[in-house]
């Protein structure tokens, strides 16, 4: 997790002096077949934009008020037209923007039916991930600080939504990174969510390592060469990032078997032990954990 600015405690959610703490305005980079991305600096979480001639769709909507306030201006720099928001996972970063854009006039929010169940039992842990960043959206006092819960949920059959003159797929493709995992697919452009995570090791706190590679290997080998796929986190690659992000995980998977087998019932393994993969200490010991919890 990189390190989290601290905001002007006087500053309120959303209003100009917000963006004097620190949330300047955002920049967007032009992506192929119209879409767009910009990065929240807390979390270094991408939100993507798709405009059509009637509706846009905005994916991903920050860590709280503050976050939200500088992506919706940022939104408005390029369209006016109507806003949908599609939330790809339901880790605090990406989706407690929810409630400030619901207050600016956003009525559909799509998730993953599993990822709107993860969001309403973790409520308390993903305002904590926030605390720093959104103190407001941390204590859940405040304006739009309540969780908007998406409005719409996708099951695993791709989901066609038509935003005028153009339309993109929505689909709920795991629990990989975490419950409900959805990609929106915009012509060449596949936001993926933190299901591919570029400049950082993937994060494995919620995973399921498994179907998270399983989900990989798809993505690796079926998807187009030209595809754009925008990570939860980082800049944009190419199939050839996430062939290697697969081969990387199928190791790291193959070598926590290898050691779970060599280790007696009941310990865990030491630090050392868990220098074999290759994500660091603690992001090595989430991977641990979750395979040994989620797969026989
Ligand atoms: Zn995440």
């Amino acid at each position: 997790m990189p390190d989290v600015p601290m905001p002007d405690p006087g500053a309120e959610p959303g209003d100009a002096r917000a963006g004097e703490a620190g949330i300047e305005t955002l920049e967007w980079e032009s992506l192929p077949d119209g879409c767009w991305r910009l990065t929240s600096p807390g979390f270094a979480m991408n939100s993507g934009l798709v405009v059509g001639s009637r509706r846009a769709a905005l994916i991903d909507t920050g860590s709280g008020p503050r976050e939200a306030a500088a992506i919706l201006r940022a939104v408005r720099r390029i369209t006016d037209v109507d806003l949908v928001v599609v939330n790809t996972h339901a880790h605090g970063d990406h989706f407690l923007g929810n409630d400030y854009f619901r207050a600016h006039g956003v009525g559909d929010f799509y998730a993953g039916n599993l990822a709107i169940s993860h969001m309403e039992a973790t409520e308390a842990e993903q305002r904590a991930l926030v605390l720093a960043l959104e103190p407001e959206m941390g204590a859940g006092a405040g304006a739009h600080t309540a969780i908007h819960m998406p409005t719409h949920a996708l099951g695993s059959s791709p989901y066609e939504l038509n935003l005028g003159d153009r339309f993109i797929t929505l689909q709920q493709v795991g629990s990989a990174h975490s419950p409900g995992d959805v990609t929106v697919r915009a012509g060449r452009v596949l936001f993926a969510g933190d299901v591919i995570e570029q400049g950082g090791p993937p994060n494995f706190g919620d995973s399921r390592p498994v179907q998270w590679l399983r989900l990989l290997e798809e993505l690796a080998s079926g998807e187009a060469i030209d595809t754009v796929f925008v990570p939860g986190h980082g800049s944009p690659v190419g199939r050839d990032f996430v062939q290697r992000q697969t081969g990387e995980m199928r190791e790291a998977i193959a070598r926590c078997r290898i050691l779970a087998a060599s280790l007696p019932a009941g310990r865990e393994p030491s630090d050392s032990e868990l220098s074999v993969l290759p994500y660091g200490a603690e992001e090595s010991r989430f991977m641990y954990g979750r395979l040994v919890a989620t797969s026989p």
